[in-house]
């Protein structure tokens, strides 16, 4: 066996000193090519055994660097606290407790936000990549501009030598951190986990992965310790039971009091009881977080499932000695692969997770030059409800489709079934969630648990994609996007919203005066399963017959029949899916042709040359010809699902009906 470079060498010193245990007869670490991985020795593991396990406390994370409380002081959290963690402890050198961890890692990934912007633009041109870069790039540097740099200028002891603090520094580091960190748990959040972080990400969707890590989430998060073990605990019940009711309102506390019984009271600490009603309970949670997170972990009564890592065998280990051993970072797109990680799957085109974004803006050009919407109603029903329809004035098409989208918008949760069961999180985030990331400062970094292509979706942030052109006038920042997936199919918001367009002026003064919802939710329905079925590929859904649940309550009832979703309606927004998949593909200057007879003449071996100087620019065109024929092929994908024979789904210098204001130079 190779003699183990010096750097690795003190890794794992440093990882047996910090009680970071794996497996070594099925483990071996090593540093070749410039980077530590992690490979089989060949003699395998049982799948479900534990091969790797290590105290929670090894991780690198906020609540236990030295600067930790200082930057979460700033309003720093998430991943950008992490960062900031990070540049400090690398500034301590051999001083620091994570030194022998430190000096194992690299100073930063080759992502697109360290890539000079006319690399981002020439090589990312109209790419989901290129969106994502130049979104994060700015949000980074505003963040840096009003936190990160004030927060260091404030400190100078402790962030010493300042230009280990610049912003390209800073910039590096999150490069570190996007393509590394863990959410460990509701205490530690975003961690650096030595170790686990060796094992490189496999993506090929076919969950080929090895190993899983598994943490328990569900911990104090004050202290870490496990849910209910600690002091905690007691405190936010004793003001949930009590003090929330004291805070609710004035007259109702001495009410409740008196009927709970004072003698109740007094069998408690009559003065523990007093302190803790007579403060709000956010107050009580405040002082708990500063003051008493050490005595909390020496009273955990259960540490062993809430204080440490493990990673466990999920599938067998490979059986040659040297072979690699995955981790999985979840299911993600080529474009996210390379924003978050510097590198992309091998080959372009197989990984289910590619996806790519419309914006607003298109979907609604689409539906104007598709004549999507009814007919202008040639006088509004005098004793309709709705103000707008209600009006002499005929409406411009503008005001039509503002009120459509308005409908859309308002009832929008009930238009993303498909990503129901992903939890929502683009509806109400759980609380754990807004304490595990940085949502608070624009980082996208909610997308480690797995997702699939949705994740870039509607509710992250909508910039317009630099290569579409449509206009430039100022975004809303909360502009919806919709996702087409590699298997064809567009999202059901998309589905939903060009339903809602292409809907009668009778069911959207249905949904438009309906306050209660149920409407909405007949409508979804009906387009669920009028076209789920059918833009699934599975089964076309004989439209007409769906009847809403909302004037009839059961199948059979008697009632007003209403056809929510007219059968030539299908054809209508199926037609639309193709244009708007066809304008999408005019944001890239060059085509799947020409994208892959370049990937072709540079060849597939590529993990030999990661990391090593002089290839990088190749690496940079080989990933963004990845990330390039992804994206088209994804929309191969969909035109050839969703193109009827009069959208032609050929050469895109053709410019459509909605193209004519794109650019389409080609190189
Ligand atoms: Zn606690």
């Amino acid at each position: 066996m190779a003699t183990p470079t010096p750097r690795l060498s003190t890794l794992l010193g440093w990882l047996a000193s910090n009680d970071i245990w794996y497996d070594t007869s099925a483990l071996r670490i090593v540093d070749e090519n410039g980077a530590i991985r992690v490979v089989s020795t060949g003699k395998g593991a049982d799948v479900d055994a534990v091969v790797v396990r290590m105290p929670k406390g090894a991780v690198m994370s906020p609540k236990n660097c030295q600067v930790g409380d200082l930057v979460e002081e700033a309003g720093l959290d998430g991943e950008i606290a992490l960062a900031l963690c990070l540049m400090h402890e690398r500034s301590l050198g051999p001083d620091s407790p994570w030194h022998g961890y430190i000096q194992s890692l690299p100073l930063f990934e080759d992502a697109p936000l360290l890539w000079p912007e006319s690399d981002v633009t020439h090589l990312l041109a109209g790419t989901e990549a290129e969106r994502a870069a130049k979104r994060d790039f700015e949000t980074l540097k505003e963040v840096y501009e009003t936190v990160v740099r004030p927060v260091v200028q404030k400190n100078e002891t402790w962030f010493v030598p300042r230009e280990k603090f610049s912003f390209e520094s800073f910039l590096r580091a999150m490069t570190v951190i996007t393509s590394r960190a863990f959410l460990v748990d509701e205490y530690y959040g975003d961690s650096l986990v030595p170790l686990a972080d060796a094992f490189n990400h496999r993506s090929d969707g076919s969950g080929s992965e090895h190993l899983h890590i598994e943490t328990d989430l569900d911990v104090c998060p004050h202290c870490g310790a496990k849910f209910g073990y600690c002091m905690h605990a007691e405190l936010d019940m004793g003001t949930s039971s009590a003090g929330g009711d004291g805070s609710d309102g004035d007259g109702e506390w001495s009410d409740a009091s008196s009927a709970s019984g004072a003698e109740v009271v007094e069998d408690d600490t009559p003065e523990d009881a007093d302190e803790v009603l007579s403060l709000p309970a956010s107050d009580v949670t405040m002082g708990d977080i500063e003051s008493v997170p050490s005595d909390a972990e020496s009273t955990a009564t259960d540490p062993d499932d809430a204080e440490r890592l493990e990673m466990r065998v999920v599938r067998e280990l490979p059986k040659v000695d040297g072979e690699e051993v995955f981790n999985t970072y979840g299911g993600r797109s080529n474009a996210e692969l390379l924003h978050r990680y510097g590198f992309t799957d091998e080959r372009p085109g197989t990984n289910p997770h590619d996806v790519v974004l419309i914006d607003l803006d298109t979907v609604l050009q689409t539906a104007v030059s598709e004549s999507l919407l009814p007919a202008a109603p040639a006088a509004a029903p005098a004793k309709s409800k709705n103000k707008r329809s209600g009006s002499a004035k005929m409406e411009t098409i503008e005001e039509r489709i503002e009120l459509r989208v308005a409908v859309w918008s308002a009832y929008r949760g009930l238009f993303e079934w498909d990503e129901e069961e992903e939890g929502g999180e683009d509806e109400g985030e759980e609380e754990e969630e807004v304490a595990e990331h940085g949502h608070g400062h624009g980082q996208e970094s909610g997308h480690r648990h797995a997702k699939d292509g949705s994740c870039c979706a509607p509710g992250d942030d909508g910039e317009d994609g630099e290569g579409a052109g449509a206009d430039d006038e100022e975004e809303d920042e909360e502009a919806p996007l919709f996702p087409l997936r590699s298997d064809g199919s567009p999202s059901a918001s998309l589905i939903s919203l060009l339903h809602i367009l292409a809907c009668q002026d009778g069911i959207l003064r249905r949904l438009a005066d309906d306050e209660t919802g149920a409407a909405a939710a007949d409508f979804a329905e009906a387009v669920r399963v009028g076209h789920g079925g059918a833009y699934a590929g599975e089964k076309e859904v004989e439209v007409r017959a769906v009847k809403g649940k909302s004037g009839a309550a059961a199948k059979g009832a008697k009632g007003p029949k209403v056809v929510w979703v007219a059968g030539d309606a299908v054809e209508r927004v199926k037609k639309c899916v193709a244009v708007v998949a066809r304008t999408r593909r005019e944001a890239y200057p060059t085509s799947l042709a020409e994208d892959e007879a370049e990937f072709a003449k540079l060849g597939f071996s590529a993990t030999a040359e990661k990391g090593t100087a002089g290839v990088v620019d190749n690496m940079r065109l080989r990933s963004s010809l990845v990330v390039r024929i992804s994206e088209k092929k994804v929309l191969e994908a969909v035109l050839a699902k969703y193109a009827p024979p009069d959208v032609p789904n050929g050469s895109q210098a053709r410019a459509g009906k909605t193209g004519g204001k794109k650019k389409s130079g080609k190189k």
